[in-house]
């Protein structure tokens, strides 16, 4: 934790907050103003179907609402983030969550009216008013969702089932975060409260009792309490059969993949292709298995590290140099960029008391993106420096090529640019590494983000896929149920060579994500999207950095897939994650010949 306070940064290490709002005044003018035309906007209830006229305008004005509201949640926050410890800004972002939900209550009638304009009328719109057509996807966005839309009084009763619905995540969270204890315990001589937080940690251990001993404390206790948490679950599960049932979607996951448009093989193609490429994990548990120098390798051996870190302290200034080189192959005009966001404070780079930890990219309409580090000078923060600024990046080509009703992009896509970028730079530092250590630590680094993102999310993904299944299927969701599904699936993934504990069935508990269904499988797609078109640009393909880019400016101007298609990646098919998977392979083996040399 850093002493420095948030008046003690210097100014050019910080973002300049001030291209947002220069005062909390104009901050306020803002707020006011938007508070007062979000009233004016009733006026259009009742009327959107009357004209093409009539039905622009209403869009213009809910893009400038829209607008305004994330310029006024941004600072906020982004305020609130530069210390948390704040009141001023704690109370600024309060009121800016409050009103951003007042909005989505004025605009609330707006989707369901547009839904009873009928298609010859909306095509003689665009006739009349040419200009509408801008609003045509988002039209015909909102007419997909029509067959799984009821009456005005069933909504009404939907929406009025919010809060029950949230029930088991909300009975889950609590007791995993406010009433769950693993007892103490004893690490490298000292005694501590093993918890949620410092778990993973723990098992990065060198010594095996500690990490076997913090292992079989943690899992003991989800076993101890294995029933509520099945019942938690199964509510979650019944919950999303209810909407799914009464939207008329063929199934829970069917539902899930309608909001984005996103085909089911797209889904099932996913697991099909990681189940080929099975066989790289079992390589990789056996390597693992040689450098810890055991006899078996266990669940609680997953996580302790192989290599020796770099200790080399690489200074901001150096990183920045690093990251420009290591993308110079996407070209001037994106080198060009980078600079203007070094040069142009957006980003905000070492910590502070009370600061936001962790690292992000985000930012508002009409203003440069911006970037949260807390910079420390190692190598895994010039990756992160280099994965933030992809998200910046994305969301800069976005802005500037697209209005603002497309210029955000989806879950489905956001880890692309990120993860290009890391592997773009990957692969020029393992070309200028200095010695095996280096290089040993670069490709340890890759392998565990393939382990992590495709296998391990993609593990998940099936989990739910099968839990939904036998829910559909009417069968009773207990504990043993769940344990099975879970334990199979980690036999499967990790193979014989792994001695899958029994411990480790318990594992399905104890991942939040299982709440928000169907929804980490896209970590997997979008790094294997990533790879595949990270390999095209490393391979020199023809026109590959210029298509790059028409995604990167995409938006959400097209569904997620049409976007990819673009760079010539066919989600719908195996071959990316195929392709990706196979990245893994080589890596991997180059890793085994470093490793094996300096043995
Ligand atoms: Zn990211």
């Amino acid at each position: 934790m850093s002493e420095m306070t948030r008046k003690e940064q210097k100014k050019e290490n910080c973002w300049a907050i001030e291209d947002l709002y220069a005062t909390d005044g104009d901050w306020e003018k803002d707020y006011s103003q938007l508070a007062g035309q979000m009233k004016n906007f009733e006026s259009y209830k009742g009327k959107l179907g009357n004209s093409g006229e009539t039905l622009l305008a209403a869009f213009q004005e809910m893009d400038l609402l829209k607008c305004n509201m994330e310029k006024l949640y941004v600072y906020a926050n982004q305020r609130y983030h530069e210390d948390t410890g704040n009141h001023k800004y704690q109370e600024l972002s309060a009121r800016a969550s409050r009103l951003e939900m007042e909005l989505g209550h004025e605009l609330s009638f707006f989707e369901p009216e547009i839904m009873e304009i009928s298609v010859d009328r909306l095509e003689s719109f665009y006739e009349s008013v040419p200009e509408l057509t801008k609003y045509k996807r988002k039209i015909q966005e909102c007419l997909r969702m029509k067959p799984h839309i009821l009456s005005k009084e069933m909504e009404e009763i939907l929406a009025q089932t919010q809060e029950m619905g949230n029930a088991p995540q909300n009975i889950f969270s609590m007791f995993q975060n406010a009433d769950l204890t693993f007892g103490r315990i004893v690490v490298d001589g000292k005694e501590m409260e093993l918890t949620q937080g410092n778990f993973v940690r723990i098992l990065e251990n060198k010594d095996r009792n500690v990490r076997k001993q913090a292992f079989t404390q943690v899992y003991a206790k989800y076993k101890e309490f294995q029933n509520t948490l099945a019942a938690a679950y199964s509510g979650n599960l019944a919950k999303d059969m209810f909407y799914a049932k009464v939207r008329k979607y063929p199934s829970c996951l069917d539902m899930e993949l309608s909001r984005g448009n996103i085909p089911r093989e797209v889904y099932t193609r996913l697991i099909e292709a990681v189940h080929r490429k099975l066989p790289a994990m079992y390589d990789y548990v056996e390597m693992r298995k040689k450098l810890l120098g055991v006899d078996q390798i266990h669940m609680y051996d997953v996580y302790v590290p192989i290599v020796d870190k770099v200790e080399k302290e690489i200074p901001f200034e150096e990183a920045k140099e690093i990251v420009k080189e290591g993308l110079a192959i996407l070209g001037e005009d994106y080198v060009e960029l980078l600079e203007q966001g070094f040069s142009q404070r957006w980003i905000d780079i070492y910590e502070n008391k009370g600061k936001r930890g962790g690292a992000y990219s985000w930012g508002a309409y009409g203003t440069h993106p911006y970037v949260l580090l807390n910079y420390q000078g190692n190598l895994n923060h010039v990756f992160t420096l280099a994965h933030e600024m992809g998200h910046a990046l994305h969301s800069y080509y976005s802005d500037h090529a697209q209005p603002y009703t497309y210029a955000g992009y989806f879950i489905f896509v956001a880890e692309v640019a990120s993860t290009c970028n890391e592997a773009l730079l990957i692969h020029h530092m393992l070309k200028n590494a200095q010695d095996d250590k280096e290089k040993a630590y670069l490709l340890n680094y890759f392998l565990d983000q393939f382990k992590g993102t495709v296998y391990r999310q993609t593990m998940f993904a099936e989990f739910e896929m099968l839990a939904h299944e036998k829910a559909e299927k009417g069968e009773g969701i207990t504990a043993q149920l769940l344990e099975d599904i879970y334990y199979e699936l980690n036999k499967k993934y990790f193979g014989d060579g792994m001695v899958s504990d029994p411990e480790i069935a318990m594992e399905w508990a104890r991942i939040p994500h299982f709440y928000t269904p169907f929804y980490v499988y896209q970590y997997a797609t979008g790094f294997s999207a990533a790879i595949a078109i990270s390999n095209k640009i490393i391979n020199g393909e023809p026109g590959i950095v210029e298509a790059y880019k028409k995604f990167l400016s995409g938006g959400s101007s097209m569904d997620c897939i049409d976007l990819l298609k673009i760079c010539g990646v066919d989600m719908t098919s195996t071959e990316p994650v195929e392709n990706a998977l196979q990245v893994f392979e080589e890596r991997l083996a180059e890793f085994k010949e470093i490793m094996e040399r300096n043995m």
